[in-house]
């Protein structure tokens, strides 16, 4: 692994979106490696939850820079006089075109060694989900086109799915417990996907940055260990809080309707959980373009969570908040672990 720095030759990097839901987990892992790191934060941005996140992240070491990439020359004199070298987006799916003055920005500076645009799921280039997720692949093919264009170095990040029991209405699934009282699963259960931890989703996005095999590419996360149906997944669940769920089966044709409501975001999510667990879109392709890298034969001595070690956390956190009420947790308590989760936009 000797083409990748060591972190006292790490550039100085910004990340976008660091309050957010994937930027956390990026930030962390950018801190963890010892990257001098900034962190763009907008005004606007004062919800007591966002702030504690801040807050969390400048305890560690983080710089927060105040506004909005939507200001193209804020952001070229940032890009400029804080000497950054490496971009990572990590806006939210209403903002994606905002990185369009962003880039012109990168494009003008002409310093940054290496934009990580806004994608963090699937190859948006071969995925084609149903409306209302085939618009926003739409504007994320938009903003791919547009770095090509200006000649920007990139990598585009394919981490799949979050380590989390996959609700077709939540686009933060990994906020919320899986399952206590049912599980949904979708189609006959048995379409595989890649289950990957945010802090992995952090630490291999931080890894490949540095890296020159990954210029100019797609990067793929598959790791084998963490390819799992539903049906596992909620067997696997089951082991972990030790008793049996009834399944409940949601048709295709359940989470095409969801998909048709047009209800932002959740239908975005239920048209990608469509293409996940009808259609397969994170298995039904091979690596075949010279764009493509997949980080496990990049980074083979460096292990991913486990969906168990994942599953572990929840729930330990069901065995806490037991202790801290001391009643049996059952479904309609569950919210008691981050009451705040809400859906946004994939
Ligand atoms: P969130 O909505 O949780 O967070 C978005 C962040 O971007 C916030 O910090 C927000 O700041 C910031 N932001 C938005 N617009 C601007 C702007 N103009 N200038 C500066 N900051 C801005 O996003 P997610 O984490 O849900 O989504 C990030 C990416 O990850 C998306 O591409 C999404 O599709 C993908 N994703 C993938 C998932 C997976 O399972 N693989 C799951 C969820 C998302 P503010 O606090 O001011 O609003």
């Amino acid at each position: 692994n000797g083409s990748y720095r060591n972190e006292s030759e790490a550039g100085q990097t910004v990340v976008i979106g660091s309050s957010g839901f994937i930027g956390r987990f990026i930030t962390e892992a950018c801190l963890d490696s010892g990257r001098p790191t900034y962190i763009l934060v907008r005004s606007s941005s004062n919800s007591p939850s966002k702030a504690s996140t801040i807050k969390f992240l400048q305890d560690k070491g983080a710089i927060v820079i105040y506004g909005s990439i939507t200001d193209q020359e804020f952001m070229e004199k940032v890009l400029r006089e804080y000497k950054i070298e490496v971009v990572i987006s990590a806006v939210g799916g209403e903002s994606i075109l905002d990185q369009f003055s962003l880039i012109e920005a990168i494009k003008n500076v002409n310093t940054v060694k290496r934009f990580v645009p806004s994608e963090f799921g699937h190859d948006i280039d071969r995925a084609e989900p149903v409306e209302p997720g085939l618009t926003m692949y739409e504007q994320k093919r938009k903003i791919r086109r547009r770095i090509e264009e200006c000649g920007i170095p990139y990598s585009y990040i394919c981490c799949n799915s979050i380590a989390a029991w996959p609700y077709h209405d939540n686009t933060h699934p990994a906020d919320v417990l899986p399952p206590l009282d049912r599980f949904k699963i979708y189609g006959d259960g048995t379409v595989k996907a890649y289950f990957v931890a945010g802090s992995d989703i952090g630490k291999f996005t931080v890894m490949s940055i540095d890296d020159d095999r990954t210029l100019n590419k797609t990067v793929h996360f598959q790791p084998p260990s963490n390819l799992l149906n539903m049906n596992e997944m909620a067997s696997l669940w089951e082991t972990k809080i030790g008793r049996v769920l009834p399944r409940v089966n949601v048709t295709e044709q359940d989470l095409l309707q969801r998909a048709q409501e047009m209800r932002i975001p959740q239908s975005v999510v239920a048209a990608i959980t469509h293409d996940i667990f009808i259609n397969g879109c994170q298995i039904n392709f091979s690596l075949d373009k010279t764009t493509d890298v997949e980080v496990c034969s990049l980074y083979p001595n460096t292990s991913f969570r486990t969906i168990a070690e994942c599953f572990d956390d929840f729930a330990k956190k069901i065995s806490d908040n037991e202790k801290a009420v001391s009643k049996p947790v059952t479904a309609s308590n569950t919210d008691i672990f981050v009451p705040t989760a809400k859906p946004e936009a994939l």
